[in-house]
């Protein structure tokens, strides 16, 4: 037989849903609930989603939400005995996606020129 394998790990794996990479890691709900808690404060000046996501500081070393996420999905699991299902890059994707979509835009803030991360948020990748 010459015919190709199907290789679901480069011909577009299913995306799981965020309900189920949940299931399988519920630190990403609680992750979720945490982004949704963010509000953008109208009494404030401004307000910077990707502050919120990259973390504070010149090194971005102050507790961004994307590093948690990256605690939890994505390669980078592979190693720490989770589950497989967590460490595929649409995993990451997913996971990436719902809880930084989850954060309010951005207003008045320093990353106007950040138009491709706005753009890459608003692709409807959920
Ligand atoms: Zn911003």
């Amino acid at each position: 037989m010459r015919n190709v394998p199907q290789n679901t790990a480069t011909q577009g794996p299913q995306r799981p849903s965020f309900e189920q990479l949940a299931r399988l890691e519920p630190r990403l709900s609680a992750l979720l609930l945490k982004a949704q808690a963010i509000k953008d404060d109208p009494a404030k000046e401004s307000f910077c989603a990707n502050q919120r996501w990259y973390g504070y500081g010149a090194g971005h070393q102050e507790g961004g939400l994307r590093a948690e996420v990256e605690e939890l999905v994505g390669w980078a699991v592979e190693d720490r005995g989770s589950d497989p299902r967590l460490s595929t890059s649409a995993a990451y994707d997913v996971a990436y996606h719902t809880i930084y979509n989850a954060l309010p835009d951005c207003r008045n803030c320093a990353c106007v020129g950040f138009d491709e991360l706005i753009q890459a948020r608003r692709g409807g990748q959920r």
